[in-house]
């Protein structure tokens, strides 16, 4: 492992010294070894640390007390090279204290022949040579070559040190991949694994030689910036990196664009430890994995916010559960041919104690990735099925829209509970719709196409949500028993402003009647909307025009004062 001619210092002997050891290490038998003499013990330090020795000999000898706090100077580089010591007899106390401080090895000149001195040389060269090689798998990556985690902390908790002393600031990149999973998924652990050595590879390249770069994670890539005076700086450095990262990289014989997301954390701002500014960066790249495409963002206080936001938000749903703190709102369906109401959307409220009125825009995502959304989700039907027994006492039976989220199909249980609930509630299933949104039925098409058919079996129906901003094929929708299209408020915002818009609406219209399905227009919100969807034959219309969601008590005295008018 060593190199042909290992190089080897001599520090604080005399020139005989110098010589007879000179002598002995030409006569060695096993390697080839040069010998370099530093006399002063003062200088020997900037020597031995630039020299790119493999073995420094320290001769403790004369002055005992300036060669031990030479030793200990050296032994701050320690991982460089091995350092023996040079004592006059094996039992002395020198001889003890140079362990003691950290020397690897020590020789006592007292009868010292050729043969021990070789051996004792060369084995502190090659042992070094080995460690060094296990330090190098220990702390290097051993795909991309590149620092792993432990040297990067290692790195970072330095340069921490040595910013806090010279009081300069460092910028924490966090560089993550987008897609990399799929990628692993889709052209193997192999394209992977050469993606992620050409990134690491490109990274290396586009920086400083002062900044350190690592791999922390599968696809996840650290870059440390000492002393880059601003942020614009930064931002420089960022946008750099992204321009390298996204240049196209070949797979399966096509290029393929990967795109990453960058977070930054500054010390000192942001965080004085390695940890904090870690999870600072975390936050700020995951705020960059929410936009699109490759994107570098700053570590803010509301990022913060914001990851603390959701951590509670979780803990407070499950109290809300057990609290009973939902709500249902109703929002009314309008028919066009007729004016009447002819059902309602529920949709859910949360009264949180401190917050007041969450929206659902807000924790549905949640509950969706806890998991919580299936235990709402019962409460949801239950509590519309209940609502409409009441509403039925206004005496017009009106239908009633319940939105399922593509976690509760997902649920083994799902159908036999809800069916159980229904059962319960005595209310006639057929007058229950389920709202699915394409994204939901696409997500996992079989279960959700098993659990449709066989809700369908008790008389429900289902309509497709949010309609025209997922991806469903006309093939997969055909086949699900579904009733109706709402087309998605998107749409139908600049439907009288803007052409294309109303080009695609009354395609939609058209496209849903060829199916036999019904269409229900979202968020109408003006009289030349509702203009528009009548005179293009839309059934239903559901929006602001007529009225926003509300508490279960103001749709009932909303119904009945209609009721009322219409008399
Ligand atoms: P969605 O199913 O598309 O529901 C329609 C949303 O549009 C509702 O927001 C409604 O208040 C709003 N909206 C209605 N008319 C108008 C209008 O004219 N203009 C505008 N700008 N907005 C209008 P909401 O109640 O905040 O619900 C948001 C989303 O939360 C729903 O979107 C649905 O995806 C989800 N959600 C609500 N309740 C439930 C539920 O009980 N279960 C599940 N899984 N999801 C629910
Ligand atoms: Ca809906
Ligand atoms: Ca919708």
């Amino acid at each position: 492992m060593q190199r042909s001619t290992a190089r080897i210092l001599l520090i604080g002997s005399e020139h005989a010294l110098y010589r007879r050891f000179g002598e002995m290490l030409t006569t060695a038998q096993t390697a080839s070894y040069q010998l370099m003499w530093c006399e002063e013990l003062e200088n020997s330090h900037g020597e031995a640390v630039s020299g790119n020795y493999d073995a420094v000999l320290l001769d403790c000898q004369q002055n005992p007390e300036a060669a031990l706090s030479t030793l200990q100077l050296l032994v701050e580089q320690a991982g460089q090279f091995p350092i023996i010591a040079l004592t006059t007899h094996i039992d002395s106390v020198v001889s003890k204290q140079v362990l003691q401080y950290g020397a690897d090895d020590y020789l006592a000149l007292e009868n010292l022949d050729n043969y021990v001195f070789e051996r004792c040389i060369s084995y502190a060269v090659e042992k070094h040579a080995v460690d060094k090689k296990i330090t190098q798998l220990n702390l290097y990556d051993p795909l991309t070559g590149i620092p792993n985690r432990v040297l990067f902390r290692q790195t970072m908790e330095r340069s921490i040190d040595a910013a806090k002393t010279q009081q300069i600031n460092l910028a924490l990149l966090l560089i993550n991949l987008d897609g990399f999973k799929k990628i692993n998924e889709s052209y193997g652990s192999e394209a992977g694994d050469r993606l992620v050595a050409t990134m690491a590879q490109r990274l290396s390249r586009c920086v400083r030689k002062s900044d350190s770069v690592a791999r922390i994670g599968g696809d996840e890539f650290t870059l440390v910036l000492e002393d880059c005076c601003d942020r614009e700086d930064v931002a420089l450095v960022a946008k750099k990196v992204i321009d390298v990262l996204s240049a196209p990289f070949t797979v399966s014989g096509q290029p393929l664009i990967v795109s990453c997301s960058i977070g930054v954390a500054l010390y000192p701002e942001d965080g004085d430890n390695v940890d904090g500014l870690l999870r600072r960066a975390n936050m700020a790249m995951l705020e960059a994995k929410n936009q699109r495409g490759s994107q570098y963002c700053f570590y803010n206080e509301e990022t913060n916010a914001d990851a603390m936001y959701r951590i509670n938000l979780e803990s407070d749903l499950r109290r809300a559960l057990r609290r009973n703190e939902f709500e249902m709102y109703y929002q009314p369906r309008v028919g066009l041919e007729s004016g009447d109401t002819v059902g309602m959307e529920a949709l859910i409220r949360w009264r949180h104690p401190e917050r007041g009125l969450v929206s659902p825009k807000e924790f549905i995502p949640v509950a969706e990735e806890c998991g919580l959304i299936v235990p709402i989700g019962y409460w949801v039907i239950q509590q519309a099925c209940k609502d409409m027994v009441a509403f039925d006492a206004s005496g017009k039976l009106m239908d009633v829209a319940i939105n399922l989220s593509f976690r509760q199909l997902q649920d083994n249980m799902f159908v036999d509970t809800a069916t159980r609930i229904i059962e319960q509630s005595g209310v006639d299933a057929s007058r229950l719709e389920f709202e699915l949104t394409e994204t939901a039925i696409m997500s996992n098409y079989q279960q959700t196409y098993e659990g449709m058919m066989a809700l369908s079996k008790l008389g429900v129906t289902f309509s497709l949500d949010d309609f025209g901003t997922g991806f469903s094929s006309f093939a997969h929708i055909q086949r699900l028993p579904i009733s109706a299209l709402k087309v998605d408020r998107s749409f139908i915002r600049n439907v009288v402003k803007d052409n294309d818009d109303a080009i695609i609406v009354k395609a939609m219209i058209n496209l849903a009647h060829s199916l036999r399905l019904q269409v229900i227009a979202e968020g109408v919100e003006t009289l030349d909307q509702v203009q528009f969807l009548w005179q293009n034959h839309c059934d239903q219309v559901q929006g602001f025009y007529f009225s926003p969601a509300v508490s279960a008590n103001d749709f009932s005295l909303m119904i009945n004062q209609r009721a009322t008018a219409a008399i």
